[in-house]
């Protein structure tokens, strides 16, 4: 299946554009950008920067170090990077705000952006966003982990990894998907390849032995010990489930 018709559309607004699609023009992503299977446009927020100098923060209210981007530039640079902004029609995509704030990224929330028509991602930078663009136009702030990175770029660029490659037709086989960590709750299974006995280690018998049944059972068994060994939390349930813009598209094959 191919979403050629339709493809899965990502809009970053960042102010750093050239950060896109850099790894995801690669690899897996890169091949489906390249067939058209999802669109990739990062967006400059100084294109609707203030005054002579494009400005696009400043300082927080109450006092404090660093800066703040400014709401009513962040709007304008949503507003105008919607889909249908020229016809007026409603843009059906989340908006998410890369946030250490957020709700921390689990495979489910990728599953639902992955089945829908895409996302467009707001980038933070400095101290972040002045809290009232965030109510004023709907942003879901998202996490990637409890630490803070200096801007939002490396985050949108794993929630789109994530999603990209759940699409459809983007991974070899789909069972490569339904059987890693985080699916059902568990952590994967170990995996083995040849040579069958490295520096005086050898692969698990049952793997040789053929027996499908048995093979599955050690799998079920391994995943159970290892995600009870360093993320129960997954079992008790307690993680939910310059200047201008760029349309990037994918590396030529040749
Ligand atoms: N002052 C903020 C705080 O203490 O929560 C940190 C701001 S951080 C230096 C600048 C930007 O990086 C954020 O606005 C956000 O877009 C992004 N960012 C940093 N850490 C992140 C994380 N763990 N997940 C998602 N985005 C993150």
């Amino acid at each position: 299946m191919t979403r050629a018709d339709t493809p899965w559309r990502a809009t970053i607004l960042t102010l750093y554009p050239e950060m896109f699609p850099g790894p995801l023009g690669l690899s897996l992503s890169g091949d489906a950008l390249a067939r058209g299977d999802w669109t990739l446009e990062a967006r400059n927020i100084r294109e609707h920067g203030l005054g002579r100098h494009r400005s696009v923060d400043d300082t927080p209210a109450g006092g404090g170090a660093g800066m703040v981007l400014r709401c009513d530039v962040l709007a304008a640079a949503i507003d105008a990077a919607a889909v249908g902004a020229a016809t007026g029609a409603d843009d059906p995509r989340p908006r998410l705000l890369m946030s250490p704030r957020g709700r921390p990224l689990t495979q489910a929330r990728v599953r639902d952006l992955a089945a829908g028509p895409g996302a467009l991602i707001v980038c933070g930078r400095f101290e972040g966003v002045d809290e009232r663009v965030i109510a004023g136009r709907g942003l879901e702030e998202v996490s990637i982990g409890d630490y803070v990175l200096s801007g939002g770029e490396i985050a949108a660029l794993v929630v789109l990894d994530a999603c990209v490659r759940l699409l459809p037709g983007v991974m070899g086989k789909m069972e490569s998907g339904v059987e890693e960590s985080f699916e059902g709750g568990l952590l994967e299974y170990p995996h083995y390849t040849r040579p069958r006995d490295w520096e005086g280690r050898a692969i698990p018998d049952v793997l040789s032995s053929g027996n499908h049944a048995a093979i599955a059972r050690w799998r079920r068994a391994e995943a159970e010990r290892i995600t009870a060994e360093r993320r129960p939390d997954l079992r008790d349930g307690s993680v939910a489930g310059q200047a201008g813009s760029r349309s990037i598209t994918g590396p030529s094959r040749s």
